[in-house]
């Protein structure tokens, strides 16, 4: 029922996530276990003591450890935990869930909290498709007890409302002490849409239009980052600059030369701000803003769109 801090980054819009032009079909998802096998709902949608605020579309089922724990639909593995040996019901475990992420595209992604030490079979950058196994439960990080914490979320981590394709409890899936079997995978459910990158105009409101796809999930430190894009106006350069969540001082800032016809194409690698501070698996938000000479960075000039949904955004659930 508890996890820890996620590691996302947040690409902040004004503007709804952009959907994939190729696909128009809802997303759909599966019950995070084989089919064949059946557990009950330890912690339904909106219910006590933690699915609340961020996690309130959050489910945790009752599954013993070493369970096998399956991909809920297609898509791309982005964050893999599962170094973790402890857990138990004390906030110093929060950040000691090992998790498994996935990215299923148009800015939806499913979260798989408290498994087995070292039980994942993927890793980051894998597709994998629904129904597809990708480690054992367990109970590692904030728990009362073994169970599999699944949520969908958005790139704000805010968790979203889904159906399951194999359950037939009703249009939110199943509530506290529901039993559920998880059923096959049905066919349309084997396409994989594509990653979550960010909308070409998310950082419109600061004058610069990307013209190269920024992935909207999981930088790591050493990731190296490419970004091309086109200012409107007048500006010598863009900073592409990290925040903590949710706001504050800013971390890192990366610069890129604008070009006589406003164009700008850079790369550079992240690296620690500080040395307690780690991209992962510590959430963050990132912009892209316009700076010319003379002008200081502030947030006056520099527009920072991220809005942070909940206050309690780094509390612990
Ligand atoms: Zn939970």
């Amino acid at each position: 029922m508890l996890l820890g801090l996620l590691a996302i980054v947040l690409g902040c819009s004004p503007n709804s996530p952009q959907k994939t032009a190729a696909d128009d079909t809802p997303l759909e998802f599966k019950l995070p276990f084989p089919t064949g096998t059946n557990y009950s709902v330890l912690q339904g949608n909106q219910s006590p003591p933690t699915h609340f605020g961020l996690h309130v579309y959050a489910y945790d089922f009752d599954m013993p450890e070493r369970s096998v724990v399956t991909a809920a639909a297609t898509g791309r593995v982005v964050e893999v935990t599962d170094q973790s040996t402890v857990g138990g019901y004390d906030p110093k475990f929060v950040w000691a869930t090992n998790m498994i992420v996935l990215d299923h595209g148009d800015a939806r992604f499913s979260i798989y909290g408290h498994l087995q030490q070292l039980s994942a079979t993927v890793k980051p950058g894998d597709v994998v498709v629904a129904g597809q196994a990708l480690a054992l439960s367990g109970r590692t990080g904030m728990v009362t007890q073994p169970h599999l914490h699944f949520e969908v979320v958005d790139r704000l981590l805010q968790s979203i409302g889904i159906c399951f394709v194999d359950f037939g409890g009703g249009l939110r899936g199943p509530r506290a002490a529901e039993f559920c079997e998880s059923g096959p995978v049905p066919a349309r459910m084997k396409r994989f849409r594509g990653d979550s990158n960010l909308p070409r105009d998310v950082f419109a409101r600061n004058g610069i239009r990307l013209l190269s796809d920024l992935p909207g999930y999981s930088f790591r430190d050493g990731d190296e980052v490419h970004v091309v894009g086109q200012v409107e106006g007048v500006a010598a350069r863009v900073c592409f600059q990290i925040f903590p969540r949710p706001g504050g001082e800013r971390l890192a800032a990366y610069y890129g030369d604008v070009r006589k016809d406003g164009r700008f194409d850079f790369t550079f690698t992240l690296a620690k701000p500080t040395a307690t501070w780690e991209l992962n698996p510590s959430a963050y938000a990132f912009n892209v803003v316009r700076v010319n000479e003379g002008v200081p960075l502030s947030p006056a000039t520099s527009t920072f769109l991220c809005i942070y949904p909940r206050a309690d955004a780094s509390a612990t659930h």
